[in-house]
């Protein structure tokens, strides 16, 4: 059923008793072409596109628990596309374009909206490093405004700019940036896989990997065996655990990282904003609620939920950034499993096992990635080579000394 202003008014003169679900519920086959692990954000854009762009129809999504489960429902919404190095600038701008008209793409409201991401910069030093990156930006097509003092207090007069430690001494702005509604980005790549003939299953944990001849040829399944020609790893935090099920051992480690919402505000910060003297960052949801975060707990988690001294620490550098934030009182919080790769960047490759792609290390800005990583992997498994804007994301960056360091954090997951 497509959405429109037409089926609108049609259900709405028959009561709304018309309106069909947005995806099958079907069991699954014996064997497909291709079978894709994990029903985040990741894997259903990626049968999404091998779907649209491929014309490869037999496939299923496998998802051990319901979708949106995941990190794809559970991260804090931010898009931009305001990296530094040449590996990761023409993705991630790649995926914002998908952005920009993934809602006629796929016919679903995600609520796409680029109200602008704001990193502050608090000393000299960081302003310098700012407009280098905002050159890097513009010498890739990609928006960048380096904003001073004057500016940014024009956007938001509330912030603490005379702070003694942290004084704000600008910004770098992306207005292209912005947030989007999470859930509703899966609900829709699976609504438009599904209506391309995509079988998305629900509560199909996948236990063991078949392999013959160093081929793959199967997995097994809490819902029986299923064999595939094609095995496509989508698994986020879980990608170690499962890419085990192969004998893989991934320069991946697993962390948690905790998201808060506060009670509902009337419109107070209309964009995206950054501290930069710590780590905060926050918008505001159409429901009046501040959405925010900070770092990773900082140590090894399968565990969706954090501990206290982290919550301590974040609310401490928005406070230090607006004072105003004392006083209002934390409503929600949770946490999700980073697949956190050892130079910060993600994964998009082959692996050493015929058949088996890998699509991991998101860390904590796979949300944003959603769209590129699903087109360039469906890319990568359909036509067996990698995307042209992809090419950096290789497995045996590592091995080789090729790491895609955009922190300059050295190999430690958990700093980046
Ligand atoms: C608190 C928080 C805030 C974040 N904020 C941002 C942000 O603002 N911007 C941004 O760009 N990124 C952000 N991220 C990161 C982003 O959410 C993730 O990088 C991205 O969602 C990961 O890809 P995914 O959507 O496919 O993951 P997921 O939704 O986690 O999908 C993986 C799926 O695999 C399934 N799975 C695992 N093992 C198996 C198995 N054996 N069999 C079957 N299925 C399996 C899981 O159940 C899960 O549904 C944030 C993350 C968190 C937790």
């Amino acid at each position: 059923m497509k959405y429109s202003i037409f089926s609108l008014l049609r259900n709405s003169f028959s009561g709304h008793k018309n309106w069909q679900p947005a995806w099958r519920n079907p069991d699954p086959k014996p064997e497909y072409d291709i079978i894709i692990v994990g029903g985040g954000g990741h894997g259903l854009a990626t049968a999404y596109y091998l779907a649209k762009e491929h014309g490869l129809k037999n496939i299923a999504v496998l998802e051990k628990s319901w979708l949106g489960s995941g990190n794809i429902g559970r991260n804090t919404t931010i898009i931009r596309s305001n990296y530094l190095l040449p590996g990761n600038n023409p993705f991630y701008e790649l995926s914002m374009k998908l952005w920009e008209g993934l809602e006629q793409d796929f016919n679903f409201n995600a609520m796409v909206s680029q109200r602008g991401v704001l990193n502050l910069c608090h000393t000299d030093a960081q302003r310098d490093a700012f407009a280098r990156r905002g050159n890097g930006m513009r010498i890739d097509g990609v928006d960048a405004e380096l904003l001073d003092a004057h500016a940014v207090r024009e956007m938001y007069p509330y912030f603490d700019f005379e702070n003694p430690r942290f004084p704000i001494k600008g910004g770098l702005l992306q207005r292209r940036g912005g947030t989007v509604r999470h859930d509703a980005v899966a609900w829709g790549f699976a609504r438009g896989a599904d209506m391309r003939g995509v079988d998305v299953i629900q509560g199909c944990e996948v236990q063991g990997i078949d392999i013959e001849n160093g081929k793959v040829v199967g997995v097994q399944t809490s819902r029986g065996a299923i064999k595939c020609k094609k095995l496509a790893l989508c698994a986020a935090g879980h990608s170690s655990e499962v890419a085990s099920m192969a004998g893989l051992k991934l320069p991946i480690e697993s962390h948690v990282l905790q998201a808060f919402v506060s009670e509902g505000l009337k419109p107070f910060i209309d964009g995206v904003v950054t501290f930069g003297a710590g780590h905060f960052y926050v918008s505001q949801s159409d429901k009046g609620g501040l959405v925010f975060g900070g770092d990773l707990d900082g140590y090894n988690s399968y565990a969706r939920r954090g501990n206290l001294p982290m919550v301590e620490h974040v609310v401490e550098a928005g406070v230090a950034m607006i004072p105003a934030l004392s006083r209002i009182r934390t409503l929600r919080s949770w946490g999700g499993v980073m697949d956190m790769s050892m130079d910060g960047s993600p994964i998009i490759d082959k692996t050493s096992v015929h058949g088996l792609y890998l699509n991991a290390g998101w860390c904590y800005g796979g949300f944003k990635a959603t769209p590129a990583s699903g087109f360039c992997y469906a890319h990568l498994i359909a036509k067996d080579e990698p995307h042209e804007v992809a090419t950096a994301y290789r497995l045996d960056r590592f091995r080789r000394g090729l790491v895609l360091d955009e922190k300059g954090q050295g190999a430690t997951p958990n700093l980046h």
